[in-house]
């Protein structure tokens, strides 16, 4: 998606530090972080939002919980615990639409959230 700003992330056209590549998968830092560790996960290929996943991303679905929990054990944060959120849509506070997942860890979280 040309105006996305996680696909420009994805093709390099806006600066991101990269926790993790591969060819289906990015991790990198949350320019604005709302823990000591937040990261983003998403898939390369751009997916407005949960509700519109096919089965076709079944697989790099499950694939951004299997990063996140190899980024949260380079960061150090595996076994203290760790946050992974996807919010869909407006009510829930999604801004940026294009799936990803919110790795937070390195602090104690509230539940529920607000
Ligand atoms: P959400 O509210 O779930 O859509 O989350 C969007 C997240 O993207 C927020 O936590 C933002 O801080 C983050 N964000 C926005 N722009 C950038 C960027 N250029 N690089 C990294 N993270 C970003
Ligand atoms: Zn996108």
């Amino acid at each position: 998606m040309a105006d996305c700003l996680f696909c420009k992330i994805v093709r390099k056209e806006i600066p991101a530090k990269v926790a993790y590549e591969d060819h289906e998968v990015l991790a990198f830092d949350d320019i604005n972080p709302a823990a000591p560790v937040h990261v983003l996960v998403i898939p390369r290929k751009h997916v407005a939002t949960l509700n519109d996943l096919a089965p076709a991303d079944d697989a790099v679905m499950g694939k951004l919980y299997r990063v996140a929990a190899q980024v949260a054990r380079e960061r150090g944060v595996a076994d203290s615990g760790w946050r992974a959120t996807v919010n869909c849509g407006r009510d829930a506070h999604q801004l940026v639409f294009h799936v990803h997942l919110h790795l937070m860890a390195g602090r104690a979280f509230s539940w529920p959230p607000g």
